[in-house]
Formats: structure tokens, C-alpha cells, sequence
């Protein structure tokens, strides 16, 4: 599985970084985006996988080998067995219950042991310094044991990040005992109203404790964080952030921006459930910013009857429609319900995919107007890229915060009128939001002749321009990966690393 291994320019010290997915679509797509922009910029790059996150995304190992890229896939066992966990049960989308969500954290926590041992084992060179993401603490002790300097990974916002910082050191969540009565977070740029209920901890209670403690741990030792963002979108909050963290925060992204090419973007992740081809000629043969693309992201499970109102409000919003629906969501009612009137009624103007979306490819194409998204930071982002408005729809985690930077900073996009969060792992088959409330956002999204539409539009538009620039040549992203680079090759310059030259 390991790809054919070209070495950096003439001269250079053979910069080596690891990266240390956290093995979800989310973390990991955002990764493997860093490490093949190392790898365009001749260092070399280590990925850290299993098998059965391999065999996904072969598709991208292959074409990265063509491109003869200097980048290593390297897949280790995956403990399955060793923690309970059903065998293949290698990603956060397979994990079957949110109860066995533990089992999953401590089967990446026994990978330490193997990495290390083929970390010290390979050839030549000894890694420079490991990137990982914040779900993997226990590579402080790998990184440290190794020699290396460690960066954190937060595939989110500083937005989000700090506004969960400020909202922890104020203990503001404890002098509010109402979940759902509003509160501004404390010590932002922006009035930001939230309610407890959706601003969760991410690792909450005791049972996380440890995690929570190592997450900590990892930040305190690491030398520095990676964000997928850039400087023009939230300069204010990546200022801030950095201060309270006391160290450099790395703005990067928009990193799915390094999928140029149509076949990258098409099978990203995992192999596209649509023919890209089909799917391409469905999209040429609407107008331009016509389409609503439809996608809740990689995790969440949207019950059936939240699926039909969906379908309804699409229906009766009579804007042509791109919709996913996940394969753990297409239940027999959900199947019953398409295959009657609706795929009928909506053929001329709606492509339903079942299964795994081609995002990147469908969120750039110019017949893409609108967005209805979980507000997952990535898909959040590759909107934002593509310069696409937004209906905020969000679930858990980050994604109300991230839900407000689109709706109150960025002004490009607007509610869909989520109240309740959604538990991970749980199907309730209540309706969070009804069908006309659907029609009236996809309405007030997508009608041609609104004024705040217009507005909204060309902020949209601005920003995209201003995330493309920020990853071309002298743009903020990519001087600063340039600046991570240098780091890495001075920090190498004075250690005594076995590679320090
Ligand atoms: N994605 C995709 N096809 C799909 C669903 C998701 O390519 O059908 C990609 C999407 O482009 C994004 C990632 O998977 O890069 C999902 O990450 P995000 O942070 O948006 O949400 P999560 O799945 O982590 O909740």
C-alpha cells in the first residue's frame, strides 16, 4: 500500500511530516489535504490509516502514486477485536451505537505502540515532526518519545474555537441553569446569542475525562495548531484565538481547494454513489445558480419522517434540487415514499443520490445557487470556497456555532430554524423542521428578484474570491504553510534529531 517515495529539492534536509488522522470523513479528508499540499511542496509525507479507510479512498492513494507525489500511505491494524468493536469498524461513520463511541477512542489509542514501532523501523528519513488531529492525544507521548515536534489539527474555525474557549473559562454554562434560555458568548467580536443546549462540550462528563484532560495535554505540548481557515475570513477571531492559546495557530485552508482536477473532486473520500459524468451533464443542463444542493454530511441520521419533509419542501419550493440521502437513512419508508409520486413528480428538475456525494465537484459547478447543510466546518467551508450561500441546518457538535458565523459574521446564509440539537448515534423520529418551513428557506434562498438575496450573493461571491487567493501562490494560506515548512527546517537545524544536519 506504501506509494513510491521521491525525495525533496536538492539540498534540503528530507522533511518528513507524519500526519495522524483522527479516522472520520471529516477529519481525515481535511488531513489528507494538508499532506499532499506538503507533498506538491516536496516534503515528505506520511499518512497514518487502516485498511479499511485505505481501500476507501484508494481512488486518491492511486492518484496521488501517478502524480508521483512524495506521500506514503500507511495502513496499521486497527484493534477491533481487542476493544469490542464489531472487525472493519475502522471509521466513526461504521461505528453501529453511540455507545460503543468509547470502544472506537480506545482502539485509536492503542495505535501509539505500532506507529512508534514503524515510525523508528522504516528507512530513512526519521520523521521531522508529526501533525495529528486533537481526537488523538495519545500521540503527545509518540511525538515525544520520538523526538519530534508535535502540531495539533482542528479541522474547525477559530470562531468556533474560540468561542468554546471563552464559554468553558467563563463557566458561563454553569450560572445558566435553563438549556434553552439564550446567553451572548462571552468575549467575541460579534453579539453572538447561543443556549447551552447548543454549545455542548465536545467531550462532555466524566466518562470523557480523559480524553478531555489528554486533548489539553496535547495542545500544552504542542508547538503549534493547524486550522483549516484563512486570515481573510475570521482575521479578528484567529488573532484572538492564538492569544489565549499562547502559541502559533496555523491558518492553512481552505484546504479542499488542492482538489483541482474533476477526478480528485469526484470520488474524494469515498467512491461517488452517481456517475460523475451523469451527474456532470445533469448540472450543465440547469441555469446558472439555479440548483440547491442538499447534504447533511457524513455522520448525522436524519429519520424518515424529517427525510419526507425535506423531499416536500423541495418539491413545493419548484427550484431544481440536488439531494443526498446516506445509506443508513434510506429505511424501507424512505424507499416506499421516493419511489411513489415524489421521484416521479421531481425528475425533471431533482437528482437524488443515495449514498456518497461528489461534494467538491457539485458545490463548484456554476449551477449551484444554494446549500442546505449540517454546517459541518468542512462542507461549511467548501461552500464558502465555492462562493455558494447557505441554509444552516445544524446538528451537533460545532455546528451551531459554525451555523452563527455564517448567519451573523459572514452574512451568507440563513436559517433553517433548527431548535433542538441532535445526540449522536440516536434516530428520533421527530420533525425538526417542518416542510413549509423548507419551501419558505429554500424560497428565500434561491427567488430571483430579493434585494437581501442579491446582497447576500455577492458577499458570497467576495468571499470565495478571497478563500482562492488565499491558497494560490503569495496568498495568507499558502505563506504560511510556507512559514510552517521553514519552522519545521529550523527546529530540525537544532535538534539533535537523528536527521538534524
Ligand atoms: N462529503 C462528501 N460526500 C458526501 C458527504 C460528505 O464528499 O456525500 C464530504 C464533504 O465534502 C466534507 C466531508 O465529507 O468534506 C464531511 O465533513 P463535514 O465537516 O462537513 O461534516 P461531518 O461529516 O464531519 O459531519
Amino acid at each position: 500500500m506504501t506509494n513510491q517515495v521521491t525525495m525533496n529539492g536538492p539540498g534540503d534536509p528530507k522533511l518528513h511530516f507524519v500526519f495522524v488522522p483522527f479516522l472520520a470523513q471529516g477529519h481525515m479528508l481535511p488531513m489528507i489535504d494538508v499532506a499532499q499540499l506538503l507533498a506538491k511542496r516536496g516534503v515528505l509525507a506520511t499518512v497514518i490509516i487502516t485498511p479499511f479507510n485505505a481501500s476507501r479512498i484508494k481512488n486518491t492513494i492511486d492518484r496521488a502514486a501517478k502524480a508521483g507525489l512524495p506521500i506514503r500511505f500507511v495502513p496499521l491494524r486497527f484493534p477491533c477485536a481487542e476493544v469490542g468493536l464489531p472487525e472493519g469498524c475502522e471509521n466513526v461513520d461504521v461505528v453501529p451505537t453511540a455507545e460503543l463511541a468509547k470502544n472506537f477512542f480506545e482502539a485509536t489509542g492503542l495505535l501509539g505502540k505500532p506507529l512508534e514501532t514503524y515510525l523508528r523501523e522504516q528507512q530513512q528519513p526519521y520523521p521531522s515532526c508529526m501533525v495529528s488531529d486533537f481526537c488523538n492525544p495519545w500521540t503527545r507521548e509518540v511525538a515525544s518519545r520520538l523526538g519530534v515536534p508535535l502540531f495539533t489539527f482542528y479541522p474547525m474555525c477559530s470562531f468556533f474555537l474560540l468561542g468554546m474557549h471563552n464559554i468553558l473559562h467563563s463557566s458561563i454554562h454553569d450560572a445558566i441553569a435553563d438549556e434553552t434560555e439564550p446567553f451572548v458568548v462571552p468575549g467575541l467580536a460579534h453579539k453572538i446569542e447561543v443556549t447551552k443546549a447548543r454549545t455542548p462540550e465536545l467531550f462532555p462528563g466524566t466518562e470523557w475525562e480523559k480524553i478531555r484532560e489528554g486533548i489539553k495535554a496535547a495542545d500544552r505540548a504542542a508547538d503549534g495548531i493547524v486550522v483549516n481557515s484563512f486570515s481573510e475570513l475570521e482575521p479578528w477571531y484567529l488573532e484572538r484565538y492564538q492569544e489565549v492559546v499562547e502559541k502559533k495557530v496555523w491558518a492553512l485552508g481552505p484546504l479542499s481547494l488542492c482538489n483541482k482536477d474533476a477526478a480528485d473532486m469526484a470520488n474524494r473520500g469515498k467512491k461517488a454513489s452517481v456517475d460523475k459524468d451523469r451527474c456532470l451533464r445533469w448540472l450543465d443542463s440547469m441555469k446558472p445558480r439555479s440548483v440547491v444542493y442538499v447534504s447533511f454530511g457524513s455522520l448525522t441520521h436524519v429519520a424518515p419522517s424529517q427525510i419526507i419533509d425535506v423531499g416536500a419542501g423541495l418539491e413545493a419550493s419548484n427550484h431544481p434540487f440536488i439531494w443526498v440521502i446516506k445509506e443508513i437513512e434510506n429505511s424501507p419508508e424512505v424507499e416506499r415514499w421516493m419511489s411513489g409520486a415524489f421521484e416521479r413528480r421531481t425528475s425533471a428538475r431533482g437528482l437524488i443520490i443515495k449514498g456518497w456525494a461528489p461534494q467538491l465537484m457539485i458545490l463548484s459547478h456554476p449551477a449551484v445557487g444554494g446549500f442546505i447543510t449540517h454546517c459541518g466546518w468542512n462542507s461549511s467551508l467548501e461552500a464558502i470556497s465555492a462562493g455558494v450561500p447557505m441554509i444552516t441546518w445544524p446538528f451537533f457538535g460545532d455546528q451551531f456555532l459554525n451555523e452563527r458565523l455564517i448567519v451573523d459574521v459572514l452574512r451568507t446564509g440563513i436559517m433553517a430554524g433548527v431548535k433542538d440539537p441532535w445526540m449522536w448515534g440516536t434516530v428520533s423520529n421527530e420533525v425538526s423542521v417542518r416542510r413549509d418551513d423548507v419551501e419558505k428557506a429554500v424560497r428565500s434562498l434561491m427567488d430571483v428578484g430579493d434585494q437581501e438575496r442579491e446582497l447576500r450573493r455577492e458577499r458570497a461571491t467576495e468571499l470565495g474570491e478571497k478563500a482562492r487567493k488565499a491558497v494560490e501562490e503569495g496568498g495568507s494560506s499558502y505563506v504560511n504553510m510556507t512559514l510552517l515548512i521553514e519552522y519545521v527546517r529550523n527546529k530540525l537545524h537544532h535538534s539533535c534529531n537523528p536527521l538534524g544536519s
